[in-house]
């Protein structure tokens, strides 16, 4: 039976390093971390991120501005605000909720925003400093998966990962990230599957570690993981039973030595992990890291 890996609580305990971090900032340096979200639209799975994100600034003292756009926006008064933004030295942090209305050109807006500002890390510019092992900011999510990892002491060095999804938010930065040599949480085999994968179980049978980021309830079951697995699962699925991930949590759970629930594993670090970066950005604007 698996002991579970508690995103919630580990979450808190960052929320609370970074409090006191922030604090030690305005103290000592007179600084105040800010964050700009920008929402277009009325999307309102949109909507409850945003306020989520703005509600943890406030929780941790971090300057917020929330800017909320009428869904017909056009893209060069976006580019405009966005530029604005670059600019603004009370803010180190700019997020544009994602996703944008169809008459928005996505990639467009996220290349305008300043590497340095980018706290998301989806900047193509951040995208390849990951690749190369020098990251300014990780990616929320990802980063997320390896703190939990860290912190409840589970072994990445040597380890066999296999990482099911190849999007650029999570599947591809977190095989990247935990292939690194000299990173703490890093140095794994790993393995990455997609829809093109011929057969899935041949590999996650080998994990030491699965990491499932498919967005498909039931990807994976309890015939497909080897006993003593970790799993992450990073999957948000909603059913009308309420919310599950991408794994049959009820059969893995047997089988894995660890295993993070749907709600309350990856979901909740996620954010605290977009703090972190705030914090990260403010403190390298203001010259105290490189
Ligand atoms: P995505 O962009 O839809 O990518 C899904 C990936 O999974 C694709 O690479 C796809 O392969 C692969 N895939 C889908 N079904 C598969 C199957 N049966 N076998 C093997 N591979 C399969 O999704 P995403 O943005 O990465 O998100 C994945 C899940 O994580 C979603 O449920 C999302 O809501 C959740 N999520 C949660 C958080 C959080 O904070 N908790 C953050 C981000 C995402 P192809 O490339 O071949 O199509």
């Amino acid at each position: 039976m698996a002991i579970l890996i508690k995103g919630s609580e580990i979450a808190k305990q960052i929320k609370q390093e970074l409090k006191d971090e922030i604090s030690n900032l305005l103290i000592n340096n007179n600084i105040i971390p800010g964050l700009a979200t920008i929402l277009v639209g009325e999307d309102e799975a949109s909507k409850v991120y945003v306020g989520a994100k703005e509600k943890a600034c406030k929780e941790l003292g971090i300057y917020s501005e929330r800017i909320n756009l009428p869904a017909d926006t056009n893209e060069s008064d976006l580019l405009a605000l966005i530029e604005k933004l670059n600019k603004n030295s009370k803010i180190h942090g700019i997020l544009v909720q994602l996703p944008l209305p169809k008459h928005i050109h996505e990639t467009k807006v996220l290349y305008a925003i300043d590497p340095q500002k980018d706290v998301d890390a989806f900047h193509p510019v951040n995208v390849g400093k990951l690749m190369l092992g020098v990251p300014d900011f990780l990616p929320c999510t990802p980063h997320g998966i390896q703190e939990l990892l860290m912190r409840t002491g589970i072994e990445t060095d040597g380890a066999e990962v296999v990482v099911v999804g190849r999007s650029n938010i999570v599947g591809k930065p977190i095989a990247n990230m935990l292939i690194q040599k000299n990173r703490k949480g890093a140095n794994a085999t790993v393995t990455i599957c997609h829809t093109g994968t011929k057969d899935m179980s041949f590999h996650t049978k080998r994990a030491d570690i699965l990491i499932v980021a498919a967005g498909k309830p039931k990807t994976i079951t309890a015939e497909m993981v080897k006993e003593g697995v970790v799993v992450i699962d990073v999957g948000v699925n909603r059913l009308e039973t309420g919310l599950v991930g991408d794994v049959d949590f009820d059969g893995v759970k047997e089988k894995a030595k660890a295993i993070t629930p749907v709600p309350g594993g990856v979901g909740p670090m996620t954010i605290v992990m977009l703090m972190k970066n705030t914090v990260q950005s403010a403190k390298m604007h203001a010259g105290l890291i490189g």
